[in-house]
């Protein structure tokens, strides 16, 4: 998922717009990473629809894929990274709420389920690094109960609130092949649509790195 915005109430989301703040750094797709040969993917790359295997093996290439995944995601500028988004169609997520290295915590999740979620939702802007350079507002579940194995292939039972609730939705999505784009209203959809177009012309229907 794109930079952290830190989650704003609706009046200072209303100061914002008013005043010449300047803009929240925002995600950038890095390209090549030191250590590695993986690339975020954006869209409309078909590996970003395409199913997503299971994480069956609790190994050293594990290890080095999910450091891999936490350099790119911090090169980016990003606060979480799906396995999908680099072209490895597994289940597989990290996210570090601060989007720092060092930071706050960085999380790894091997075959996510969703135990529980909150009926109330909340709205707030999401970025994400398959479509560099745009935002838009999307509805969450406020909490969200979660079951998952770390990388030692433990299950762990983890409720998320707020900001890493979202951004767990966010990179869930990701492991069903579902984007943001989809989860728009009609007006925030038609607002980003202009992006979407230009992504579709610069990379073709069949996407690029
Ligand atoms: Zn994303």
């Amino acid at each position: 998922m794109g930079r952290s915005r830190a989650p704003k109430t609706f009046t200072e989301k209303a100061a914002t717009a008013v005043t010449s703040l300047p803009p929240a750094e925002e995600e950038i797709n890095p390209g090549a990473v030191e250590g590695t040969d993986l690339r975020v993917l954006e869209y409309p790359h078909p590996l970003l629809r395409a199913p997503n295997e299971e994480v069956a093996a609790f190994d050293d290439s594990l290890r080095t894929l999910s450091a891999e995944m936490f350099s790119i995601m911090y090169a980016s500028r990003g606060v979480g990274l799906a396995a999908p988004q680099l072209g490895i169609n597994k289940r597989l997520m990290v996210f570090n709420p601060e989007g720092k290295k060092k930071a706050g915590s960085e999380v790894l999740l091997c075959n996510p389920q969703i135990v529980e979620m909150s009926g109330a939702k909340e709205v707030e802007e999401e970025g994400c690094l398959s479509f560099p350079g745009m935002s838009a507002d999307v509805e969450r579940s406020g909490w969200i109960e979660v079951e998952f194995q770390n990388g030692r292939g433990k299950t762990v039972r983890k409720k998320y609130v707020g900001w890493e609730a979202r951004i767990f939705q966010h990179e869930y999505d990701h492991l069903d092949g579902v984007l943001y784009v989809d989860r728009l209203d009609e007006a925030e959809r038609a607002r980003v649509q202009p992006d979407l177009d230009q992504l579709v012309e610069a990379h073709g229907p069949g996407g690029a790195l």
